[in-house]
């Protein structure tokens, strides 16, 4: 099973940053950059996400990782899980399925069948 390794994931900058720190001309760009990723992410069917952000100076944020370690291996728990489907007989692992779905249907047959072996 694979292991978990944080990294990083997001860029994150402070609004209060970008205010103080940022003349007109970079806040213009920052505009575009944030309306091209928002509106190609809509065109490509993912939806606009919202966020919270834990600065890693805080006490709690050791805490947070654990959450999000945890989360990682139940879901990596779910991707290593052997599934058969009851109509085609197709068997594989939802981390060798070359659609990378986490839901019940088959990759083969693409039914509601897949029961755990
Ligand atoms: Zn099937």
């Amino acid at each position: 099973m694979a292991k978990f390794e944080r990294y990083n994931k997001y860029l994150v900058l402070k609004l209060e940053d970008i205010e103080n720190f940022t003349n007109n001309e970079q806040k213009k760009w920052l505009s575009r950059i944030q309306y091209s990723i928002r509106s190609h992410r809509l065109a490509h069917g993912k939806k606009d996400n919202s966020y919270v952000v834990v600065n890693e100076d805080q006490p709690y944020a050791e805490k947070v990782w654990v959450l999000i370690q945890e989360q990682w291996e139940r879901e990596e728990k779910e991707r290593q899980t052997t599934r058969k489907c009851s109509n085609c007989g197709w068997e594989g692992k939802e981390s060798e399925c070359q659609f990378g779905h986490n839901d019940f249907y088959c990759p083969s047959c693409c039914q509601e069948a897949l029961e755990v072996v």
